[in-house]
């Protein structure tokens, strides 16, 4: 299949986009169409595992793999998953379902792709490049830096450098990151915050005089963001995957609908199970669910979306953006696949950090799409409640979503059947996860580790466990203006 960029850049085929990350543009690649699943072959994936699953989906978008290649990086991929399950669903209280996507290496969603990501990279390595090294340049928010750091530790003719704010993550991520081993990963933080870093590292991939210096130092630019197309489509898999689960377990017929709730910040999430939706899986309402970076609520109440606010600090980090790259794809399906009104929408984005788009458009076109936010408080006693009421225990990403869908019920009503999506575990958040349940304000992020599996009881994930005798190795933080500078630096020192 052919990917074409949402700014108007020539179409390429998939391994080609996921090889680039981004076009040289700076448009994003999307699908040429979206294959249908019909009901025969979602009857047939019923009774395939997850691997199996995501070879059968994989191969509509990358005909320039064979699917036997596909299964073998799925297989692999999601052996490192507990109990090689990538996306179980979990009954609740037989209509709200939890899907936990963390059960992997870094105990967020983030590995559902990123486990798979360096195999399909590297494949198309082989297939499409001319013997350079992939550079893979990411900026995080928190969770997609340890997650593609696992990925791409040490895989061959790869470097990895990634851009995380220094104050902007929890205690938790950033040793994650920072006691990465490895000899091709560099972490470094940054003064400035998730926005500050996704724009720099933007900036060098669509800089011709950059991309220019690194070819001649036999790099070439790629990206582990939900920018990347091998970033979204791996997630397209576990919202199919769901629907599937709750057709097996006779939660539902095959052809009902099914809501789901999705805590955001890059729209890449979302945006794979809107993906999922046009593919052929029966949605009612997806759900976007903010924190109090609220900029997709407002935008989806209002079609007006508009970054001039203050950038707020929550127990959510890992949702603490105001511009979400992955919308300029949504935007792409709503100005009717015309790169002319993706360059006019973002150029105002670029101009005034803000923008309107016709909003009767967005609703009739988009009614699936319904924006919810959630504070700090109800973020807190989303946690609390959800622990009290059915013995489960939140992260605060998760609860955001949580606080979300009892909003959405509150207003009305909906009887459908609704997955909400976990997308990390709460020891990762241990200390607000904690303070929520308990009031009590635990300084020290091990012992909030204890103190949480005591008063609740679940089990401390191992990943977590051993960050206690690990030594930080990577401790740089720069100044964000230095983030080009600091690239080139660090490929020089590899050279000596
Ligand atoms: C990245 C992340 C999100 C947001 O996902 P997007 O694809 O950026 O919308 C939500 N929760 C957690 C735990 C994350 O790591």
């Amino acid at each position: 299949m052919e990917f074409i960029g949402t700014r108007g850049a020539s179409p390429v085929y998939g391994g080609v986009a996921i090889l680039k990350g981004i076009a040289p543009d700076g448009g994003l690649y999307v699908p040429s169409f979206f294959p249908k699943l019909d009901r025969e072959e979602l009857e047939n994936m019923l009774w395939m595992d997850y691997p199996e699953r995501a070879a059968c989906i994989m191969k509509y978008f990358l005909d320039d793999y064979t699917e036997a290649e596909l299964k073998e990086y799925a297989d692999r991929a999601y052996a490192r998953f507990k109990d090689g399950e990538p996306a179980p669903v979990i009954d609740i209280d037989g209509d709200s379902f939890v899907m936990e996507l963390f059960h992997g290496p870094t105990l967020a969603f983030k590995d559902v792709a990123l486990t798979i990501l360096p195999y399909l990279m590297t494949a198309a390595r082989k297939k499409y490049a001319g013997g350079e090294k992939t550079l893979i340049l990411v900026a995080t928010s928190g969770d997609t830096g340890k997650a593609a750091l696992e990925g791409f530790k040490d895989v061959e003719g790869t470097e990895i450098i990634v851009f995380y704010p220094s104050e902007g993550v929890s205690e938790l991520q950033k040793l994650q990151m920072q006691t990465t081993t490895g000899s091709n990963v560099h972490v470094v933080g940054i003064k400035g915050n998730f926005d500050d870093a996704q724009t720099a590292v933007k900036r060098i991939f669509t800089d011709p005089e950059c991309n220019e210096k690194l070819k001649e130092m036999g790099y070439a630019l790629s990206s582990a963001n939900s920018i990347n197309w091998g970033r979204l489509m791996p997630q397209i898999v576990y919202y199919v995957s769901a629907y599937l689960d709750l057709v097996g377990a006779e939660e539902i017929d095959m052809g009902d609908k099914i809501n789901f709730v999705v805590p955001t910040g890059n729209f890449g999430n979302v945006l794979a199970a809107y993906y999922a939706m046009r593919m052929g899986i029966p949605v009612g309402k997806l759900i976007v669910a903010s924190n109090v970076n609220n900029v997709l609520t407002d935008f989806f109440t209002t079609g007006k979306y508009d970054v001039n606010r203050p950038f707020r600090k929550t127990m959510s980090p890992s949702m603490d953006i105001l511009v979400s790259s992955n919308l300029e794809r949504l935007l792409f399906e709503l100005g009717d696949r015309k790169p002319e009104y993706v360059n006019k929408v973002m150029s105002e984005l670029n101009r005034f950090g803000m923008y309107y788009v016709d909003f009767d458009k967005l609703t009739e076109e988009f009614p699936e799409f319904q924006g919810y936010s959630a504070t700090e408080e109800d973020t807190a006693s989303a946690i609390d409640n959800f622990f009290e009421t059915h013995d489960y225990l939140l992260d605060p990403h998760t609860a955001v979503a949580v606080s979300a869908y009892y909003d959405y019920l509150t207003e009305t009503g909906d009887p459908t059947k609704t997955v909400i999506v976990s997308t990390a575990s709460p020891y990762k958040f241990a200390h607000d996860v904690f303070m929520s349940l308990t009031g009590s304000d635990e300084p020290d992020a091990f012992r909030a580790i204890k103190r949480l599996h005591n008063f609740t009881g679940t089990e401390v994930p191992e990943a977590i466990a051993k960050l206690r005798y690990a030594e930080p190795i990577h401790t740089l933080v720069i100044d964000k203006e230095d983030m080009e500078k600091t690239l080139f630096d660090i490929l020089r020192s590899k050279d000596e």
